[in-house]
């Protein structure tokens, strides 16, 4: 069933809905559970699980092998950490986890046409996984979103809309045409939720379901941060792990709703109102699952940071000379822990996993624009030139 999470009326999983009447988002009502010594065997993808992700075994999955990103080991700042790449999914973003679920959930529904507001990386995910599913997609994003990510959205086919001002004012314009499209929001589905649980239990069983003390993620909408408390939670429910990690979750100085809420103790989050971020996948000012988040960070014990532009692009740099590159979003993260460590939050033998949530292959106009600006004399040639 999906249940509301506000007034719990509950609605059949055999027909399109993407919100209760009462106008709150909906949950998943229990799922099933894998059991680890089933998963020999099972594809590299994150369908090995596929008992906890509301689709039943008859629905054909709609999926290009997302999931199953490796959990590298490295070393930042001088201590060791793992990276969970999940930059590599096929779309360069982690969105696919949710994706995935989410619009094979929606061919089964029948639905032919969708309508769907990012800040650019849900959006392309979510063009790809239409197009495999043979479903028109429209994509609403900011005027000011990485041309990557906007070239994307349109060689997958959808039908890009391309709107001036802030990220809520996108929303906005999207919602003004859901009257007449199926509303596909990455940040109302609860398909799109199950699908981020899978993070969750790839980090444990890649960790011989021994859970790390923390796993540090960038928040926006929370769904990333939100499915991992639900992921967590369903592997500690069914006894296959022992503790819950600690969620760490990121946000940009610049718009920082969940840091506010949860500074002031409060179990939803108010709006705030957002400066423009090189953090752009986080640049979410009112999050629709605001009690959700609040839930997981508490629940698991977990604190909120926030981290500035500038050191933004500090580490974008220190991951890339680790033969690692992301997007300036992506970089909240390990940005934070340098942070963590220093305030002592983080024991130099804690077990640390970092998300990496975007590849930096989809900001190349933000880093050419970033390096040209430290070289004022290479503006307009484009090339980033370092002495050495
Ligand atoms: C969407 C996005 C996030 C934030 O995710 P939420 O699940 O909305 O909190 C983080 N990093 C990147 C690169 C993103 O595209
Ligand atoms: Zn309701």
């Amino acid at each position: 069933m999906l249940v509301c999470a506000s007034c719990k009326t509950a609605f059949p999983v055999d027909r399109p809905r993407w919100r209760c009447e009462c106008g709150s988002y909906l949950v998943l009502s229990a799922s099933g559970m894998f059991s680890p010594g089933d998963l020999a065997g099972r594809p590299a993808s994150l369908w090995r699980y596929r008992e906890a992700l509301g689709i039943e075994d008859s629905t054909p999955a709609v999926t290009l092998g997302e999931g199953f990103t490796p959990l590298a080991d490295a070393t930042l700042d001088g201590f060791p950490l793992k990276l969970k790449l999940d930059f590599l999914c096929p779309t360069g973003s982690y969105k696919d986890r949710g994706s995935a679920v989410m619009i094979t959930r929606f061919k089964s529904w029948g639905v032919s046409e969708i309508l769907e507001d990012s800040s650019g990386n849900a959006g392309a995910s979510i063009a790809a996984y239409a197009a495999l599913a043979g479903i028109r997609a429209n994509i609403y994003i900011p005027q000011s979103a990485s041309a990557g990510k906007a070239a994307q959205i349109s060689m997958y086919g959808a039908r890009l809309v391309k709107v001036p001002g802030t990220r809520a004012d996108t929303a906005r314009a999207a919602w003004n045409a859901a009257s007449d499209i199926f509303y596909a929001s990455h940040n109302w589905s609860p398909y799109f939720l199950a699908g981020m649980k899978t993070a969750a239990y790839e980090i444990a069983e890649q960790s011989a379901w021994n859970t790390p003390d923390w796993v540090v993620v960038p928040v926006g909408g929370g769904g990333l941060l939100a499915g991992l408390y639900l992921g967590f939670s369903d592997l500690l429910k069914a006894g296959i792990i022992r503790s819950m990690p600690r969620l760490a979750a990121v946000q940009s100085a610049n718009c920082d709703p969940v840091y506010r809420a949860w500074l002031q103790g409060l179990s939803d989050v108010p709006g705030a109102e957002p400066k423009p971020t090189a953090a752009e996948g986080i640049a979410v000012a009112q999050p629709v699952r605001g009690k959700a988040i609040l839930e997981a960070i508490r629940g698991s014990n977990g604190v909120v940071r926030t981290v500035a532009d500038d050191l933004i692009w500090d580490s974008v740099e220190a991951l890339g000379r680790q033969g690692v590159y992301v997007e300036p979003t992506a970089a909240v993260a390990p940005s934070a822990l340098a942070a963590m460590r220093k305030e002592g939050l983080i024991a130099a033998a804690d077990r640390v996993v970092v998300i990496l949530t975007g590849s930096g292959l989809k900001a190349t106009d933000k880093v050419v624009e970033h390096y040209a600006a430290q070289e004022p004399a290479m503006a307009g040639s484009g090339a980033p030139m370092h002495r050495v």
